[in-house]
């Protein structure tokens, strides 16, 4: 059970009448820390949902069947991060290199997503790999480059966590924490990251179904996560011409009809870099709320994803369909979805 709050409610009074009634509550804050409601623990007392609407304080109780309650409490809500707001009328862009190789490299992708105008800045220091022999990032060192990198330029940072061992680390130097398409539905990590109590962007598996990656952002919000961003970065078909397959009707049913913050990531969507700037219009005109773009100094030597890394030029074609769509403000639900 949910129970939401009117905003000039008395929280310990209405937390002591919940107790009275035998209800065990866990309080939900809003990013600025104000009480929104209480989640009601599983072994309170069972109580009809009208005496707890009868509670003075208390604004809506929601007794729904969800498997998603949280997921669905956070429906509507832009998540601010790092002076950020994502999910508010502009589109926001999060770019970098798919690999923090060196200092230096940090430091001119930094330089390009600032001038692009973007908010955040990515890469990773800790790399899922398909072959055990490719390049697997320069972990912990990468990380406080990717930091000073991002302070340099007034940047957030966004940045993968592989395994449970570098959560911490991660989470010390991270604005929002990335769970990878690989690692959507490892339990344990979800847990562990969830736990941080940061914003995390949970990118959708290469077979995972919407249902799943719902649930796979409710274990990360019931072990603590501040706000789970969703990040759509296509799922697997048979056709090899691009990378994967972008499904942006996914996009349009978590924005439109679950009204959660969701992201595209083009970039490993279609895995080159032609078809990019296009499918970043689409994402935008499906509902995203923002694009998280792969971009390189000089993508000919990257260690990663090359192929897929924006340079300058179309870095700057990125940049002015988010102008574009910052301008126009966000589309109107669609209106299939409104009742
Ligand atoms: C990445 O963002 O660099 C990455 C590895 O992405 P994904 O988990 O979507 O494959
Ligand atoms: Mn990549």
């Amino acid at each position: 059970m949910w129970i939401e709050l009117d905003t000039d409610a008395d929280v310990g009074s209405v937390k002591g009448d919940l107790q009275r009634l035998g209800l065990w509550t866990q309080s939900v804050l809003s990013e600025a820390g104000r009480p929104l409601g209480f989640w009601v623990l599983e072994h309170s007392a069972h109580v009809d949902s009208d005496a707890v609407r009868a509670v003075e304080g208390v604004a809506r109780v929601g007794v729904g069947d969800s498997l998603h309650p949280r997921v669905d409490a956070q429906g509507g809500r832009a998540c601010v991060v790092a002076g950020v707001t994502l999910g508010a009328n502009a589109p926001i862009l999060l770019a970098g290199p798919c690999s923090i190789e060196s200092e230096a490299q940090i430091f001119r992708a930094a330089e390009m997503v600032r001038e692009a105008g973007g908010r955040f800045l990515r890469g990773g220091a800790f790399k899922p790999r398909t072959s055990p022999y490719a390049f697997h990032g320069h972990g912990i060192p990468a990380l406080r480059w990717l930091r000073d990198a991002a302070d340099r330029h007034d940047l957030g940072v966004v940045t993968e966590v592989l395994g449970e061992a570098d959560v911490e680390p991660v989470a010390e130097v991270a604005d929002i924490l990335q769970v990878g398409a690989r690692n959507m539905q490892n339990f344990a990590l979800l847990a562990q990251v969830g736990a941080v109590g940061k914003p995390v962007l949970l990118k959708r598996g290469m077979a995972a179904s919407v249902q799943e990656w719902l649930l796979a952002a409710e274990h990360l919000l019931a072990a603590g996560s501040g706000h789970v961003v969703f990040c759509e970065r296509g799922i697997r078909g048979f056709d090899t011409v691009t990378r994967n397959v972008l499904d942006l009707a996914s996009v349009a049913l978590m924005r439109h009809v679950h009204q959660q913050v969701v992201i595209v990531d083009p970039s490993h969507a279609v895995g080159r870099r032609d078809l990019v700037v296009p499918m970043c219009a689409a994402a935008l005109a499906a509902g995203a709320d923002g694009l998280l773009v792969e971009v390189h100094p000089n993508a000919t030597v990257a260690r990663s994803d090359g192929p897929q890394a924006l340079g300058r030029d179309l870095l700057a074609d990125v940049a002015s369909v988010v102008g574009k769509y910052a301008a126009a403000g966000r589309p109107a639900q669609a209106t299939g979805t409104r009742s």
